[in-house]
């Protein structure tokens, strides 16, 4: 097999392939293929982070093993807390990679039978000529070259078979990582660290559609909580999570922001639709009723206050996030259980 690519060749080159690289350099470690394992590879290939990349460069010069211990070590220093938003383009990558593996896979079975056929083809033929003595010798010698090639072939397509169960492996990890790191368990909703990356790919969308963003949340909830105790403030936040879900348009981004405050982000609505939907969030909850059925405590006559902001173009997450917190603050300074609209 060689590297080479000639105009036309669409083949993607595995040998310079940055995700095979990746899976190369954690065969050679005898590392499995973790999403952090991946993670430390890819940023030091790539230089993406200067830290890491003197860190690494270091443990290979004093000869010390880069084993999981070492790597987690590393990642909780130099990559946790930074944007998990990259996890997708990493995903996109391995997708490169499983696509290229693949075609490799099925040029290497069919050069692999075309080899077998033209041997046999050609050993027949020596058999049945009447040929002089070296001239088998020099046959024989060419089938066991063969028979080496073919068989390396073999080693390398079961290589590629199990780089392609790895990768294949790999994205769902990495996949399922980024969900849960960027999804509250509470509720199901985004959390915060989902909310930034969520939020900031809608307002940074090349399109005209007005975004609006809505901050709730629940009045007077201590007193839920001192009333009838945690467990159950935590069942009234996630009632509240669902009636919000239900209530707001599916592709809202809808985010817990911590406690018992809720975040939305709706694109395509007008200030005075976006005030609609809040309403009929307030609405909701306020009529939400939850029965304990263990003792039959009722719980209800809990509600929302929301601010609304409509964002300017200049807007980033956070600055939005500003002007409707200051709503939300005076929705609450002005009775509770009602929606404020930012001015200015
Ligand atoms: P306000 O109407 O001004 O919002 O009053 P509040 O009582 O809702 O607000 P405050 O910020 O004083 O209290 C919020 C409480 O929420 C305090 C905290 O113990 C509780 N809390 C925060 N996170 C959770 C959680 O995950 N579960 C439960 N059950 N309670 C939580
Ligand atoms: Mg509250
Ligand atoms: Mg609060």
């Amino acid at each position: 097999m060689t590297s080479g690519k000639t105009p036309g060749d669409s083949r993607p080159d595995l040998q310079t392939d940055f995700g095979y690289r990746i899976l190369r350099l954690l065969e050679g470690h005898g590392l499995g293929p973790s999403p952090i394992h991946y993670w430390i590879f890819h940023d030091y290939l790539q230089a993406a982070n200067e830290e890491l990349v003197k860190a690494v460069s270091e443990q290979l010069s004093a000869g010390r093993k880069l084993d999981s211990f070492v790597l987690h070590g590393l990642f909780e220093r130099y990559v946790a807390g930074e944007s998990l938003s990259r996890f997708s383009g990493m995903g996109d990558e391995l997708e490169a990679l499983l696509r290229g593996v693949i075609s490799l896979l099925r040029n290497a079975e069919r050069n692999t039978a075309d080899f077998h056929e033209s041997l046999t083809d050609n050993l027949q033929a020596l058999d049945q000529a009447d040929h002089p003595e070296g001239l088998k010798a020099i046959a024989q010698r060419l089938a066991a070259a063969v028979v080496t090639a073919s068989s390396d072939n073999r080693a390398l397509q079961k290589n590629l078979e199990e780089a392609e169960l790895e990768a294949r492996h790999l994205r769902h990890e990495l996949e399922k990582h980024r969900k849960e790191s960027i999804t509250d368990p509470l509720t199901g909703l985004f959390n915060r660290r989902g909310m930034e990356t969520e939020m900031a790919r809608v307002l940074m969308a090349a399109d005209e559609l007005c975004n609006t963003m809505l901050v709730m949340d629940i009045d007077h909830f201590k007193s839920i909580n001192d009333r009838y105790g945690h467990a159950v403030g935590d069942v009234v936040i996630r009632k509240v999570a669902a009636s919000l879900r239900r209530v707001l348009p599916a592709d809202a981004v809808l985010v817990r922001f911590g406690g018992e405050e809720f975040v939305a982000l709706l694109s395509g609505y007008s200030v005075q639709e976006a005030v609609g939907l809040a309403e009929q969030a307030r609405e909701v909850v306020e009529r939400l009723r939850l029965v304990n059925r263990q003792d039959d405590t009722v719980v209800e006559g809990f509600t929302i206050s929301a601010g609304v902001a409509p964002a300017s173009e200049s807007d980033t997450v956070e600055t939005l996030f500003a002007r409707a917190d200051k709503a939300l603050y005076q929705a609450k300074h002005t009775g509770r259980n009602r929606v404020v609209v930012a001015s200015g």
